[in-house]
Formats: C-alpha cells, sequence, structure tokens
C-alpha cells in the first residue's frame, strides 16, 4: 500500500499522460490539403514549402537519418530517468551524446531538473501550463514565463510547442507565432511513405499554410493559416502490418499492433523497423520517438513498466544505429539542419550538432543547473501538492494561469533571488549572488523579449518575481555556451551543450 501523499501525485500524472494523441488513420490528403508553394519564392533558411524531397535540393543519399526523440509533460527525477535509460549511453556519429525534446507542462514538474536538463543541452518546450487542449493564450504564454522565472530557461530558449492531446486550432498556431515561437509539432504525418499521396513532409514553414490534419483541423490547409517564417514539424507515424490503417503515432509501444489481441513487443518493433527503413530507403524524412516517459519509468512509485518493452525500445536504437548516418536529436537540432541543409560530408562540423560543456569551475559554489554546482544552494517550494525545488526563489503561491510568475518568498535573513537576466545564460547566471561569471566572448550571452506580456510588453527576464518585466529592445544576437554565433531574427535556434546527461538521474527525487 502506497502513502496516501504518493497515491496522490501518481493519479495526477498518469491521467495526463492517459490518452495524450492518438491517430486511427490518415488525418489528411492532397485534396483536403489543397496545398500549392512556389518554391522559387519561397527559400531557406526562413521558407520551406511542404515537400516529401529533402531540403536544399539534396540527394537523399546526402541527407542525414534523423531519429527525434521527444518526451511530454511534467518533468521530474522519475521522467528523466525513463529518457535516461534510452538515451544517457548512446554516442551519435560525431561521438557527441544525443539531445531531446521536452514538452513540458508544469503541474507536478520539479523545476530544477528543468534547469538541469537544459544546461545538460536538450530542448526544453511548451506543452501549455496546465495540459489543455485548444488552449488559451495565456495557458501558452504562463507556461513561458514560469519556465522563465523558475527553471531559468532563457526566452529564446522556447522556441517550440507542442499540444496537449495534440489538440490544436488555427488559434493554436497563431497564438505561437504571435508570441514568438519557431515552431509547432502537433500534427501527424499520417500516410505512409511509400504511398503516392503521403503526408509526411519534411519540416516546412507556414507562409502557404498548413499541409497536414486537414481532415481535422477546422480552418486550416487550402492556404491556410498563413504565417510567414513559422514551422510546422510533422510527428511521423509508424505503421504496423495494416499499413496506413494502422498508424501508430505516440508511444506506439503501448499500442496494440494489427493482427495482435494485446501489446505485442515483438510485433512493435518489427513494424518500427519497417516504417525505418522506409524512409531510410526512401527520401529521408525523419522518423520520431515520440514518448511519455512516465509510462516506461522504472523509478516512479506504482508504476511498473514491461521490461521486454523498454529492452525492445533499445533493441530499436541499436538497430537503427548500426546504420550509416543516423543521429538521434531534438527538434531544435533538427531544426537548425532543415533550415542549412549541409550534406554529409559536412555534418561533423555541423555547430548544432556538435557537443560542448559550459566551461564553469567545478568547484564554483552557484546554483546554476549544474548538479555539482548547485549542490546545497536550491530552494525547496514545499506546496502541498507537488512540492518542487529551484535556484530561482519559490515563489510565495504556485504559478497558474492567472499569475505565472508570483512575488518571491524571501526566506528571513536572505536576500530575494535574481532571476535569469537577458544577458546571462543560464549556467553562468549565479541567482544568489545575482552576477554572471561569465567574463569571455566564448560564454557571452543575449536573450531576445518575447511579445507576451501585459499591454504587450516584451519580457525579458530577470527581476526577482511579481512584477511584469521592463520593456528592452531584442539584441537580435543569440550566442550559445559553445560560443557559436548566430543571427536571430525569427527566434533561430541552435545550442547545443553537451555532457551532463546522467549527472541528474536521481538527484533530485520528490516525494
Ligand atoms: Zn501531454
Amino acid at each position: 500500500m502506497l502513502p496516501h501523499v504518493l497515491l496522490c501525485l501518481i493519479a495526477p500524472l498518469l491521467v495526463l499522460a492517459g490518452d495524450d494523441g492518438g491517430i486511427t488513420g490518415a488525418t489528411s490528403s492532397a485534396e483536403a490539403a489543397g496545398y500549392s508553394c512556389d518554391a522559387s519564392k519561397c527559400k531557406l533558411p526562413n521558407c520551406a514549402c511542404a515537400s516529401t524531397s529533402p531540403p536544399g535540393g539534396l540527394s537523399p543519399s546526402d541527407v542525414p537519418m534523423f531519429v527525434v526523440f521527444t518526451a511530454d509533460d511534467a518533468v521530474q527525477s522519475y521522467t528523466l530517468d525513463s529518457v535516461n535509460q534510452f538515451l544517457a549511453h548512446r554516442q551519435n556519429p560525431n561521438g557527441c551524446a544525443p539531445k531531446m525534446t521536452y514538452f513540458t507542462s508544469l503541474n507536478f514538474t520539479n523545476y530544477t531538473l528543468v534547469t538541469d536538463w537544459y544546461v545538460a543541452g536538450n530542448e526544453i518546450a511548451d506543452h501549455t501550463m496546465t495540459h489543455v487542449g485548444d488552449p488559451p493564450k495565456d495557458e501558452i504564454n504562463g507556461n513561458l514565463i514560469a519556465l522563465n522565472a523558475l527553471a531559468g530557461i532563457p526566452l529564446t530558449s522556447i522556441a517550440g510547442f507542442r499540444a496537449p492531446f495534440l489538440n490544436y486550432s488555427v488559434n493554436t498556431l497563431k497564438l505561437l507565432a504571435a508570441a514568438g515561437f519557431t515552431y509547432d509539432s502537433s500534427a501527424a504525418a499520417s500516410i505512409p511513405v511509400t504511398d503516392p499521396g503521403t503526408d509526411a513532409f519534411w519540416p516546412y514553414t507556414l507562409d502557404n499554410g498548413m499541409a497536414n490534419d486537414c481532415l481535422e483541423v477546422e480552418g486550416s490547409c487550402k492556404g491556410q493559416p498563413v504565417l510567414p517564417g513559422f514551422w510546422e514539424i510533422p510527428m511521423y507515424a509508424f505503421f504496423d502490418s495494416a499499413g496506413a490503417a494502422g498508424p501508430h503515432l505516440m508511444d506506439p509501444w503501448l499500442d496494440i499492433p494489427s493482427g495482435s489481441t494485446k501489446v505485442n513487443d515483438t510485433a512493435t518493433l518489427e513494424y518500427m523497423k519497417n516504417t525505418f527503413t522506409a524512409h531510410y530507403t526512401g527520401n529521408r524524412q525523419p522518423i520520431g520517438l515520440y514518448t511519455h516517459p512516465i509510462h516506461l519509468s522504472t523509478t516512479y512509485p506504482g508504476v511498473n513498466p514491461s521490461n521486454s518493452t523498454i529492452n525492445m525500445i533499445n533493441e530499436f536504437l541499436d538497430w537503427a544505429q548500426q546504420q550509416q548516418n543516423v543521429w538521434i536529436v531534438s527538434n531544435e537540432q533538427l531544426l537548425a539542419w532543415v533550415r542549412n541543409p549541409v550534406p554529409l560530408s559536412q555534418l561533423n562540423d555541423f555547430a548544432p550538432l556538435k557537443c560542448s560543456t559550459p566551461q564553469v569551475d567545478a568547484s564554483q559554489k552557484i546554483c546554476n543547473g549544474i548538479p555539482g554546482n548547485e549542490d546545497g544552494l536550491l530552494s525547496h517550494c514545499a506546496f502541498s501538492d507537488f512540492p518542487f525545488y529551484t535556484c530561482y526563489g519559490c515563489p510565495e503561491t504556485e504559478p497558474t494561469v492567472n499569475n505565472p510568475n508570483p512575488p518571491q518568498q524571501i526566506p528571513d535573513g536572505q536576500q530575494a533571488r535574481i532571476r535569469l537576466p537577458a544577458n546571462c545564460s543560464t549556467p553562468f547566471w549565479d541567482p544568489i549572488g545575482g552576477k554572471c561569471l561569465c567574463t569571455s566572448s566564448q560564454c557571452a550571452f543575449n536573450d531576445v523579449s518575447r511579445p507576451i506580456g501585459p499591454n504587450g510588453a516584451n519580457l525579458t527576464g530577470g527581476g526577482t518575481g511579481g512584477a511584469a518585466g521592463a520593456s528592452a529592445s531584442p539584441t537580435g544576437q543569440y550566442i550559445p555556451f559553445n560560443g557559436e554565433l548566430f543571427t536571430v531574427p525569427p527566434s533561430v535556434w541552435a545550442a547545443t551543450v553537451v555532457g551532463l546527461v546522467g549527472a541528474v538521474v536521481g538527484a533530485m527525487t520528490v516525494v
């Protein structure tokens, strides 16, 4: 019998991760899409037509095979353990640890682990504050504000969004573009690449509207919505022995394959390999493992995932990685390559796929998302429904949609902690001393503001909480930790810092 407090924590998490995004057949058709795009006018890096052919006119033999890895919902030690059991022991062809995208919702999230996961080089993306489909604006923007304030994630870095239950509308896409997001990844590629009518498009911009989910989303497609420079990264389904009639989108290993009467890891492995091979030997559209990691956590009280399923997923990844030019990536890494599609011969020098570690002195006591540095410095925010830790000072109340950045609760005898400002990157910011440790161009950082504050204010981070955030001019420069310089009109980016995955495992179990 589990203690009551644990049951309280478990039940809502599993409900959230429950039926989060399945499809049962094609969600689009050429007729419903009514899509047209003039590739002579729509050019990279800020415009791309929806196309089944690789970007940049590259031949498939010059194109890497990307395996996108994503996770959805709350970030906790249990869920990071789950992701790590698939990724922490792997390397990409350039010797770097694979990175992934975490679509983060805030209920039951332990903010300090978001900081750690980000500083280790992974992408943190938005999944609304309280996990609602077809979300109102404040659910989307409040997630950005709270992750910036309490997890120290630069506003620039939260570039992507996935709708809970994959339930999005044309309005959702418009809200995302207006809030300065770079991409959405909620739409399904639901028709096999071997079908002439496949909707497995490479990521594309909405300069000419959507081309996926045209049978599902009202008012979408046939040229709508027009959102220049805003990207859709389709989620690529696997297909079982029933072909187009047997799509599996998220957590395919939890589904019953066609022809089986229960979960069947052997059949699932078989069709995952077959779908991968169809992509790999065709136009090399990416494939994706879109996970709800809580279902496969071996450390989460009360959940007993099947070892056979866990082993099957690792066997699939082992098998995929034995083939030439296969890279496990985050969405932001995929998009960085799509925008600048260098051929295989140049891939080892491609900055967004490189590994680098923020050069912070290991002896520094600084609350910065690196477990060795921040040991003993975290604030414990003892909220009754879900306590969490943070480097950036506890809020007086939990963040809500109406108030995503409440005033800070300052313990007796202590000073308020200073939140990440726009001119320092997360691993170099000391929120207790209120200073940036970076003294060289190698770690220099300028965030860009987001047009998401009250009355259209541009939020820039910083402060101690409670205030609306002062306005500031965007600087147009984003310099990730490895010192590579990128210019940022519509929030491009490619920070990839590596090397710390695994260090966070079990660092902060909250019960
Ligand atoms: Zn979700």
